[in-house]
C-alpha cells in the first residue's frame, strides 16, 4: 500500500498541469479542466471548489477503495464535505445493468440530490459506469472523474463517453455526459499492476498514430522510461495524450466526424474483447492487436508503407503489448464487427492509416481484403 505523506514529500515541486476541454463559444459553461500531476489527489480544494453542495457520493471498487478511498474521504471531511461511499465489484465483467443498479440503489437510499456530485474514483470501468449513472440519476447530476489507471488518465476519463456493456456488444448502452473536472494523479499509478500500465500505453500510442507524429517519435525514444514508471516521463505522456483528446473532443463532441479516428484499432479490438469474454483480454491489449490489424488492412489498401507498419509493430512490442490477434473463427470476427457503433446503413467503417500520424475513416473495404487481413493477423 501507499503512504500519502511520502508522496507529498516526493512531490517533485508539485508541478501540476491543467488542460481545458474547451467547448467555447458553443457551450462555454460545459468547458472543464483536466488537472494532471504527481500527488495532486492531496489537493482536495481542487475538488471542493467545484462542488455545488457539501456532500458527494464516491463510486469506487473493492480494489481501489482500500488504497485511496479513505484518504480522499478524510480529506474531504476536513473541508466540511461529507461523502457516501459506493463500492462496486471489480472488473470489466461487472460493467453492466446489475452493477449500474447498485449505484442507483445507493444514491436513492442515501437521499442523494440533484446537487450531490458523484465522483468516480477508479479506472475506465468505474468512470464509464459512474458517468452513466450521473447522466441518468435524477436526469443528470454533477460528475467528477478521478482516474486511477493509465488508460483512464489518458483516455476514458476525458471526453464524456459513458456507458455499460451489453452481452452482445461493448459499450452498447450509454450517454455522452461531460464531467465538471478531471483530476489525474499520476502517483496513483504506483500501485497499478504492470499489465494494466501496458494496456494504457496502447491508447497513448494511438494518439501518435492518428494525429501526432512527433509524439510517436518521442514515444519510441521514451518507452523504456514509461515502462519504468519514471514520473516525469509519465506526466508528459499523460499531458500530451490529454491535449490530443481534448482537442478532438472539443472539435467533435458527439462523434460526427474526426472523433471517430480515436477508434483506431477498436473495431477489431472490440471483437477480440467480446469474442474472448470480457476481461480475458484487457481493453488496451485488444486495441494493440487491433491496431496491428488496422495497420495491416491499411497496407493492403495501399495506404501505409511497410516501413511504417514495422514501426507500429515494434513500438507495441517495446510496450510489451500483443501484436498477434487471438485465434477465433473468421465468421466470429465478422459477426462481432457488425456490432461496431461506426456501422452506417449496414456498412462497416474502419479507421485506417495513411502514415504514422495520419488516420482516415473508410467504408469501402472489400470483404476479401478484410478476410485476408484477419487471417494473416491471427496466431
Ligand atoms: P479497469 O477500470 O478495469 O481497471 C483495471 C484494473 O486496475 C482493475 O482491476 C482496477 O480495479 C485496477 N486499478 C485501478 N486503479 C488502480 C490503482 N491505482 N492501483 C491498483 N489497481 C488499480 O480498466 P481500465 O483499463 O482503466 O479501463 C477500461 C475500460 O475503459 C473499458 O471498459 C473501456 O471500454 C473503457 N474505456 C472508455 C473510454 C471512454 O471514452 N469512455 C475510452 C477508453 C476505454
Ligand atoms: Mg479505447
Amino acid at each position: 500500500s501507499i503512504d500519502f505523506n511520502t508522496i507529498m514529500q516526493n512531490n517533485r515541486g508539485s508541478t501540476m498541469q491543467t488542460i481545458t476541454v474547451d467547448f467555447t463559444p458553443s457551450s462555454e459553461k460545459r468547458s472543464y479542466p483536466i488537472h494532471i500531476g504527481y500527488g495532486i489527489l492531496q489537493q482536495v480544494d481542487l475538488i471542493v471548489s467545484c462542488l455545488p453542495q457539501k456532500r458527494v457520493a464516491v463510486v469506487s471498487n473493492t480494489t481501489i477503495a482500500p488504497l485511496y478511498l479513505n484518504k480522499l474521504r478524510i480529506a474531504l471531511e476536513e473541508r466540511g464535505v461529507s461523502s457516501v461511499p459506493i463500492i462496486l465489484p471489480d472488473g470489466e465483467a461487472h460493467k453492466n445493468w446489475e452493477t449500474l443498479n447498485l449505484i442507483f440503489d445507493a444514491l436513492l437510499q442515501n437521499h442523494c440530490e440533484r446537487n450531490t456530485a458523484i465522483l468516480a474514483l477508479g479506472g475506465g470501468v468505474i468512470g464509464d459506469l459512474t458517468g452513466f449513472a450521473a447522466a441518468t440519476y435524477l436526469r443528470g447530476v454533477p460528475f467528477i472523474q478521478i482516474p486511477t489507471t493509465l488508460l483512464a488518465q489518458v483516455d476514458s476519463s476525458v471526453g464524456g463517453k459513458t456507458g455499460i456493456n451489453h452481452p452482445s456488444g461493448k459499450n452498447m448502452i450509454g450517454a455522452f455526459y461531460q464531467p465538471r473536472m478531471v483530476l489525474a494523479d499520476s502517483a496513483t499509478l504506483n500501485t497499478l499492476p504492470d499489465r494494466e500500465l501496458r494496456a494504457g500505453l496502447a491508447e497513448i500510442i494511438k494518439y501518435g498514430l492518428i494525429r501526432d507524429p512527433a509524439f510517436f517519435d518521442w514515444l519510441e525514444q521514451n518507452m523504456h522510461r514509461l515502462l519504468a514508471r519514471d514520473s516525469v516521463t509519465l506526466n508528459e505522456a499523460i499531458q500530451r495524450s490529454c491535449e490530443n483528446k481534448a482537442e478532438i473532443v472539443a472539435a467533435d463532441e458527439k462523434e460526427k466526424g474526426i472523433r471517430a479516428l480515436l477508434n483506431l484499432g477498436h473495431t477489431f479490438g472490440h471483437a477480440i474483447e467480446n469474442g474472448m469474454g470480457y476481461g480475458v483480454w484487457l481493453h488496451g491489449e485488444a486495441v494493440a492487436a487491433g491496431t496491428v490489424m488496422a495497420a495491416e488492412l491499411s497496407r493492403r489498401m495501399k495506404l501505409i508503407s511497410d516501413v511504417d507498419v514495422q514501426r507500429i509493430r515494434k513500438i507495441l512490442l517495446q510496450a510489451e503489448l500483443p501484436v498477434v490477434a487471438p485465434k477465433m473463427p473468421l465468421e466470429k470476427y465478422m459477426q462481432l464487427m457488425t456490432l461496431d457503433k461506426k456501422v452506417e446503413a449496414g456498412k462497416s467503417r474502419f479507421i485506417l492509416l495513411n502514415r504514422i500520424g495520419e488516420a482516415v475513416m473508410r467504408a469501402d473495404i472489400a470483404p476479401a481484403i478484410l478476410n485476408e487481413t484477419i487471417l494473416a493477423c491471427m496466431s
